[in-house]
């Protein structure tokens, strides 16, 4: 602190004033901030009743997050409903607007749960733990869903040179994730995993609806993909029961369903791969309606060893963990899309990613690079 003549001067001159003010004085300041603290009671209630805007409705949802806290506190009285529930390896939140907002929110968790029991191969008479379990066997007959999946995935595939594979499988299981231990394999079983990836070596017959693994050992694993479709899937049938306004979170896979009940698009904000806090984010808020906004960073499940991250998203062609990017975001119509592109784009990276993205209409996204750095591609919302 300084201390100068002025200063004391100052205070003293205050001091002089407060004790020349009379009682009348004082009692006006105390009747002005009564009026003031009863000013701000009723603007408050205003905004909380809706009459007035709220001066923080430009606060965003965050994926993971679970939603946007500017419409929870605007429309808590709009027939909001909000339920969380532990599926697909994750927690999935879905908060929906208007009557009957609780049993279209419960019906779309039955629908996803409906997917998950054909697509995880983790329940054993799922359709793909099927084709798994007939490696190098017969072909499979899957269901028509399963099977347009295992389609797009291939075409996925083609289009990425091989950087989305859903036969990591192996290369998972030899990691470990999946399990409570998830560690660094030793070289030769990696090797053996790692040989066992090979897109081209799944034969989809589109007649017979029959899906074969070429090879003794390889094996399906859509953890790439099928949350995407499962928020698809939980969309439609919120719209069958005429919900128009619905936000579903599936950690990190974020699909729009409408627009917030006000009409204005839903803020999506884009979680920071380093932040300290999952609420951290990074780039442009992403303003969307009836969109899927899905992000695949290696914060979701990874593990250290030394100062080493060991993360859930592989290159099939190392069977290492990719490492050109800490996290890639795709926006586009459908949550499928978004979901298998921007897995790809992981592995791809900022560079060979947006090549890929710059190839395809009506999808758009960002690459947060190794060094941090943002890429965005042209189209990107905000920029
Ligand atoms: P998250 O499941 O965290 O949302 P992703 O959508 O990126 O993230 O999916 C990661 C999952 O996809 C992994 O847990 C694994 O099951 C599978 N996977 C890992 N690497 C690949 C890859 N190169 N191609 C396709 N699927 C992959
Ligand atoms: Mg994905």
């Amino acid at each position: 602190m300084r201390e100068n003549g002025r200063g004391v001067r100052f205070a003293l001159k205050w001091e002089y004033g407060r004790r020349r003010r009379g009682k009348g004085h004082r009692r006006l300041i105390l009747l002005v901030i009564l009026l003031l603290a009863a000013l701000v009671v009723a603007a408050y209630v205003l905004m909380r009743s809706g009459m007035l805007p709220q001066p923080w409705s430009a606060t965003r949802a965050v994926p993971g997050e679970g939603g946007d806290k500017a419409a929870e506190a605007r429309t808590s009285q709009q027939d909001e409903y909000v339920e969380s529930q532990f599926l697909m390896n994750t927690y999935v939140s879905i908060r929906a607007f208007g009557a009957g907002a609780q049993a279209a929110v419960g019906a779309a968790f039955d629908e996803m749960r409906r997917v998950e029991g054909l697509m995880s191969r983790f329940v054993p008479t799922s359709d793909i733990s099927r084709v798994n379990q007939a490696a190098g066997a017969d072909p499979v007959r899957v269901s028509d869903e399963t099977f347009m999946l295992l389609e797009k995935a291939q075409e996925c595939s083609q289009l990425s040179g091989g950087a989305f594979d859903i036969t990591i499988g192996p290369v998972v299981d030899a990691w470990g994730f999946g399990t409570d231990s998830p560690h660094v394999p030793d070289q030769g079983a990696l090797a053996k995993a790692t040989a066992l990836v090979n897109f081209r070596a799944v034969g989809l017959d589109p007649v017979a609806k029959t899906a074969r693994l070429a090879v003794p050992g390889m094996s399906i694993d859509l953890g790439g993909i099928a949350k995407g479709y499962a928020g698809d899937r939980a969309a439609a049938v919120l719209r069958e029961h005429g919900v128009e306004h619905a936000l579903i979170d599936a950690g990190g896979n974020i699909v729009a369903v409408g627009t917030r009940p006000d009409g204005s698009p839903w803020h999506i904000g884009i979680r920071d791969p380093r932040g300290t806090s999952p609420t951290d984010t990074i780039g442009p808020v992403v303003e969307v309606r009836d969109r899927a906004v899905v992000t695949s960073g290696d914060y979701e499940r990874f593990f250290m060893e030394g100062r080493r991250r060991y993360h859930h998203i592989f290159d099939p062609k190392t069977g290492m963990p990719a490492t050109r990017a800490e996290s890639a975001t795709v926006i586009a119509r459908d949550s499928l899309d978004a979901d298998m592109l921007s897995t790809a784009i992981f592995v791809l990276g900022p560079v060979e990613g947006m090549k890929m993205l710059e190839r395809l209409d009506g999808v758009a996204g960002m690459v947060v690079g190794a060094d941090g750095k943002m890429t965005f591609s042209p189209g990107y919302p905000g920029r």
